[in-house]
């Protein structure tokens, strides 16, 4: 008899370019070893450039998704990264309540590198009261936290302000990362529902070729849960797994290249 492998969900937007959203998420559940699935929200045109277009999916699409994935898999952890607008939230929020999919990780994307938005402005109020409340855990760089927090970040202690700003709205477990914030180290914030709190820092590695790392955190931690790992311990894995994979860089495409996934 074969072994059942943890099988995981990323809700979010494609990137045609490979390096960030539902690409991302896939190929990161494939090197940790569970069998990726996923709910798309909105397809983009893109490359390491830069998002060219975007368009989401409609109603009937993203709750065909969910139902197709419901009534055959046994999820274990689930994640969402980009949700596009408002409705596109509420849509997600209406799944995540109806199916159980095990722990979920907001990745709250926002805004690409390149300048995209890839969450419309009228959407942050329908994240913050809808979808934070059912997060395990939220996973914001600073200018995300920054906006659903109301808090400005230019610190340290910005930063655990801002998580326990988070965790007020709702979610479990915080996660702020620190990658925006110029310092020596990559430094990331964690405040856990238990009220402990650490630091979890690398070096930091000079480069352009971050695209898709919040994707890429995100999407670990959810595989590491789904093995059965504990929060931390997913945590910790994450921290490594992006380092590695940011400081061994592989040359693809003209501008912010994707992360090295086999390092
Ligand atoms: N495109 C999609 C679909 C995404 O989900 C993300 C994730 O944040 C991005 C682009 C942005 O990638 P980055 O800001 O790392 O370039």
């Amino acid at each position: 008899m074969t072994d059942r492998i943890p099988q995981v969900l990323t809700i979010a937007g494609t990137d045609s370019g490979g390096g960030a959203g539902v690409m991302a998420d896939l190929k990161t559940f494939q090197m940790r070893h569970v069998f990726g699935t996923a709910v798309v929200v909105a397809v983009t045109a893109q490359n390491t450039v830069g998002v060219q277009n975007f368009v989401s999916l409609s109603e009937t699409m993203v709750h065909d998704q969910f139902k197709a994935l419901a009534d055959d898999f046994t999820i274990k952890a689930c994640k969402t990264g980009m949700l596009a607008d408002a409705e596109h939230v509420r849509f997600v929020v209406h799944n995540l309540k109806k199916y159980h999919f095990g722990p979920l990780i907001v990745d709250p994307v926002m805004i690409a590198k390149g300048g995209a938005q890839l969450l419309a402005d009228d959407a942050i109020s329908v994240v913050k009261q809808a979808l934070l409340p059912l997060a395990t855990l939220i996973t914001p760089n600073i200018p995300e936290a920054e906006r659903l927090s109301g808090q400005t970040i230019k610190n340290r202690s910005d930063m655990q302000q801002a998580a326990q700003k988070l965790k007020q709205l709702g979610a479990k477990n915080v996660l702020i990362k620190g990658g925006h914030l110029a310092s020596q180290a990559a430094a990331d914030y964690v405040l856990l529902a238990d009220g402990r709190s650490l630091w979890l820092e690398t070096p930091r590695f000079e480069t352009k070729n971050t695209h898709g790392t919040g994707d890429t955190i995100s999407a670990c931690i959810v595989a590491e849960l789904a093995k059965g790992y504990d929060l931390l311990t997913a945590l910790k894995t994450a921290k490594q797994f992006i380092y590695a994979s940011i400081a061994n860089p592989i040359e693809v495409g003209h501008g912010h290249g994707p992360l090295n996934l086999w390092a």
